[in-house]
């Protein structure tokens, strides 16, 4: 079977957790701002934190939003709302409802998987806390654009949202040649073991300036200063935080396939171009919409394909893997209270899935694959 996910991990991985093991420094030593300083350089943004995994990255972009901070202006208990897409991972729509915040469904575009700007500009209110979106199968949202509908909120109401931009699936994804996490955003990133990069477990939170970032950095470790000198138990935490430091044995894992990452990235790259070409004009399938600038990194394919259940069932019997992947998130009884019309991800919703597109696709692979369907199903 040719598998739709699979773990890339460099041979040096091992060595250098064999170096964290013998160093007896498992968490809160070195390794780790090894590997934030690696990451500093790669993204081109200072402020960046390493977690332990992107979820934990999620819940700190949505408590930004959520709580100010103890030297800030409170939020006032009316702007509750966070503008998000439905077409995520649960991780994102659970860090809303953790930090007391109100989900309001944003429309996907039904051409590129992302949240419908059109939907969002309609949608945003003085009510807005945040926005929650996610470049779907590492296709970037046009986030100039985003830009420009938040001017003109906050002209209108003197408040402009945060951004939250998930990032899992966007490692190495440019918008108009600029790599995502430096945007001015905040950006949450997964290093989970399936994703471009792994730590086995890991993720990775940027921001927009250095406030933010020292913030960050406390509520990571339950808002403690690890910096200050603790032998006289005479410190204070002004903000409560959390457990979300990454172990070093992930950062050692983590710094050996960067390594890696890029090489992987340009395959994933030149297979998705091969599919753009071999499955154009395919009767019963449809490709996702691409704009100049916009450059994937392609850690899913998606296609909209008529016959969903007989398309995935050809391909299964020639050996292929696909999946529907994740559930729309609003369809979940957790998060019943919030459910809203969504016509544009309702015309889409049933004919979306994902062929395998990865780093490990030989030549033989991916002409398989396009072969296969380009014979009907
Ligand atoms: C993988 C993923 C995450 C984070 O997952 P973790 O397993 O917590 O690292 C968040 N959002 C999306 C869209 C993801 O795919």
């Amino acid at each position: 079977m040719i598998p739709l996910f699979k773990v890339a991990m460099s041979p040096a991985a091992m060595g250098r957790v064999a170096d964290v093991f013998s160093s007896g420094m498992m968490v809160h030593g070195p390794t780790v701002g090894a590997f934030e300083e690696a990451l500093r350089r790669v993204v081109g943004n200072p402020h960046l934190a390493a977690v332990n995994n992107g979820t934990s990255a999620l819940h700190l972009a949505m408590r930004l939003a959520a709580d100010p901070g103890p030297d800030a202006e409170p939020r006032p208990a009316w702007r509750d709302e966070v503008l998000a897409t439905p077409l995520t991972f649960e991780a994102a729509t659970f860090a809303v409802l953790a930090n007391g915040l109100r989900l309001r469904w944003v429309d996907v575009d039904p051409g590129t998987f992302n949240l419908d700007l059109d939907d969002l500009a309609r949608k945003i209110s003085p009510a807005t806390a945040a926005i929650s979106l996610v470049h779907w199968a590492g296709y970037p949202v046009d986030l100039d654009r985003l830009d420009r509908i938040l001017d003109r909120a906050q002209a209108a109401h003197g408040h402009r949202p945060l951004v939250v931009e998930d990032c899992a699936h966007a490692w190495g994804t440019t918008l108009r040649g600029r790599r995502l996490g430096g945007h001015g955003n905040v950006c949450v990133f997964s290093f989970h073991a399936l994703k471009h990069l792994t730590c086995g477990s890991g993720g990775m939170i940027t921001l927009p300036d250095q406030r933010a970032h020292e913030r960050v950095r406390l509520l990571r470790w339950l808002g403690i200063d690890r910096r200050a000198d603790r032998t006289n138990a005479s410190y204070d935490v002004p903000e409560w935080g959390y457990n979300f430091q990454m172990s070093d044995v992930s950062a050692a894992i983590g710094l050996a396939n960067l390594e890696i990452v890029e090489g992987n990235l340009r395959r994933h790259r030149d297979n998705a171009a091969y599919y753009d070409d071999e499955l154009a004009g395919v009767p019963g399938l449809e490709l996702t919409d691409r704009a100049p600038g916009h450059d994937s990194s392609f850690w899913l394919y998606p296609v909209k394909v008529r016959d969903r259940d007989g398309f995935m069932r050809k391909l299964t019997e020639a050996g292929v893997a696909t999946s529907r992947f994740v559930r729309r998130n609003d369809a979940h009884s957790a998060v019943r209270e919030a459910a809203a019309p969504l016509p544009g991800l309702d015309s889409v919703y049933d004919q979306m899935v994902y062929i395998p597109v990865g780093w490990w696709l030989t030549p033989e692979d991916r002409a398989h694959v396009a072969k296969t369907i380009r014979s009907g199903w």
